[in-house]
């Protein structure tokens, strides 16, 4: 915006030539600004109408000059440039008027205009004198701008709320969940297992979909943020497949790995979110496939700076994707066919975050697909080069829980705080026995949270009373660091105590079982089994130990 003129103009020093009426005319004219004049002493007629003005208002002056407002614009228009026509003229001052609107023949558009007195001989303010420009356009973009920050914080809002609800939700459905379960230990007659089982299954489908909201109200909200972590890519499909197998083969399908080439150097990436995207597809496949073979098939070659770059195509022969449709589903919310969801279930968010998850890592993704043959997903990630495997990530990768599908007890790594030796010595027989390799042994709260930020653990076994913090803190403290992780560790209360409630309160503080020491190898089958898939026959009695208990 121009800042106003000075009233009083600024005199030539020195002995310069006045310059004449003509040409002071000839240079109005001719700058690239449009001005006008309007003589106060006959009703605010123009009388001055530059050639830039005529280009702007689309009038020529000859329709203008000798006219008055009222005979151009609009008489509320008219009445405005009046007003302030007058109060420039009665106050002798600059008047700047930001924003006004203007209709001329060429429409309406919004102007930003400059008023200043021109003052006689006798220093009276006798001529109205105007500069003119059309803003129309930064008021537009201004206008666009404002809309979209107004677009985007609402946007932020509504991921913002959804990861709130999704958060309130996983609460009591986890405290549910865990009363299930432990209603489960109670005696139940067939019929009541049965009951609890499909409560159990529909709880467990319930978490997953409030997994994938908080997931993608993250991603929205651009929360969501990758880790850099050294680890090797084949075990994560391993994995993957371990998860899936008893899936697919419920349904009857074969769930097989290709990969045909030698194993790939570490890379730098964010191991938990590839298995993920693993899972998803894998999943969609297993999901969408009646009869016949899931074919993962995992590629990799080196990059110029020593990466991996990682192909993976997901093969099935299901139901397919009509061609129209292969673009859609990527979008959230969206399914090929509305009369999946009722078939089929999923809220259509799977492959919106997968697509995410891909672009977040500068891979790309798509699909294949012939209706009722089959659907071919595939993605391509390049991987930075790792110096080395971060070493808590080597052997096993953090498990995505799945309903249904357990771990295997020689890798799954346990960690155990108790502060108690004896109690150590019995808790590492007893785990021993069951054919666990993996375990880690900690004596406070303190450190129990520093493991479990350190390293990945399968399951957590936490004493509830233990010098310097209590496994109700630490718990508390595993649980907030997983809002940002969106993990969770199955953490199993031990404490000798045995009042009534307790089993409560351990359920309050975040923890999702409970047992009573000294553990008792049948309890412990029935409360780890929950987890990991311990054979029959595994965890025959530990030796003999002297005392138990909190108070050796
Ligand atoms: P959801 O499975 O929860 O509906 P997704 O985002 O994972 O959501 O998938 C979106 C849609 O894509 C599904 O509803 C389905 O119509 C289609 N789809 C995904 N994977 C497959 C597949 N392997 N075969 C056939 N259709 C698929």
């Amino acid at each position: 915006m121009p800042k106003p003129p000075s009233v009083t103009p600024p005199r030539p020093s020195g002995d310069v030539p006045q310059l004449s009426q003509d040409a002071l005319l000839c240079i109005l004219e001719n700058l690239p600004v449009a001005l006008f004049a309007k003589n106060p002493q006959d009703d605010y007629r123009w009388i001055l109408f530059n050639r830039r003005a005529e280009d702007l208002f689309s009038i020529p002056r000859t329709d203008v000059i000798g006219r008055t407002d009222f005979e151009l614009y609009p008489a509320e228009e008219a009445d405005g440039f009046r007003r302030t026509d007058e109060r420039v003229m009665h106050s002798g001052a600059v008047v700047v008027v930001d924003e006004e609107t203007v209709t001329t023949p060429r429409g309406t558009w919004t102007a930003h205009t400059v008023k200043v007195p021109i003052y006689d001989d006798q220093g009276k303010p006798s001529i109205l004198f105007g500069l003119v420009e059309d803003i129309s356009a930064q008021k537009e973009a201004a206008l666009h701008l404002q809309g979209k920050q107004e677009a985007e914080k609402a946007n932020l809002i509504k991921s913002e709320f959804l990861a709130n609800m999704s958060h309130e939700l996983r609460t009591p459905l986890n405290s549910l969940l865990g009363m299930a379960r432990l209603l489960g230990d109670t005696a139940l007659d067939r019929k009541q297992s049965e009951m609890l089982n499909v409560m159990q299954q529909a709880g467990d489908m319930l978490l997953e979909t409030i997994n994938d909201v908080l997931d993608f109200s993250k991603i929205e909200a651009q929360q969501m943020t990758l880790e850099h972590i050294g680890f090797a890519i084949k075990p994560i499909f391993a994995q993957a497949l371990n998860i899936m197998q008893p899936l697919a083969s419920a349904k009857g399908l074969v769930l097989i790995l290709d990969w045909s080439q030698p194993e790939p150097p570490p890379v730098m990436g964010d191991p938990v979110r590839l298995a993920r995207i693993l899972h998803n597809l894998i999943g969609n496949a297993v999901k969408y496939t009646r009869f016949g073979t899931i074919r993962v098939v995992a590629r990799w070659a080196q990059l110029a700076d020593g990466g991996v770059n990682l192909s993976v195509r997901v093969i099935d022969t299901g139901i397919g994707i009509p061609a129209e449709k292969q673009q859609l589903i990527f979008q959230k919310f969206s399914q090929a066919d509305s009369s999946t969801t009722r078939k089929y279930g999923g809220t259509g968010l799977g492959l919106a975050i997968t697509q995410e998850l891909v672009q977040l890592m500068g891979g790309a993704i798509g699909v294949e697909s012939v209706i009722d043959q089959g659907s071919t997903f595939w993605c391509e990630i390049p991987f930075p080069p790792a110096h080395a495997v971060d070493t808590e990530w080597a052997e096993t990768m953090p498990v995505m829980v799945s309903p249904g599908v357990k771990l295997q007890p020689a890798r799954t790594h346990i960690l155990v705080a108790e502060d108690n030796a004896l109690n150590q010595l019995y808790m590492g027989k007893l785990l021993e026995a069951f054919g666990f390799a993996e375990v880690r042994f900690v004596e406070n709260g303190h450190a129990a949270v520093k493991a479990y930020r350190e390293a990945h653990y399968d399951v957590i076994f936490m004493d509830c009373h233990m010098p310097e913090q209590n496994g109700y803190e630490a718990t508390q403290e595993i649980r907030a660091a997983e809002e940002r992780t969106g993990r969770h560790v199955p953490i199993i209360a031990m404490t000798a105590n045995a009042l009534a409630g307790e089993r409560e309160k351990c359920l309050a503080f975040g923890m999702d079982e409970y047992v009573s020491k000294p553990v008792n190898i049948d309890r412990f089958r029935q409360v780890v089994g929950h987890w990991v898939n311990l054979p029959e026959g595994s965890g025959l009695p530990p030796a003999p130990t002297p005392a138990l208990g909190d108070d050796p």
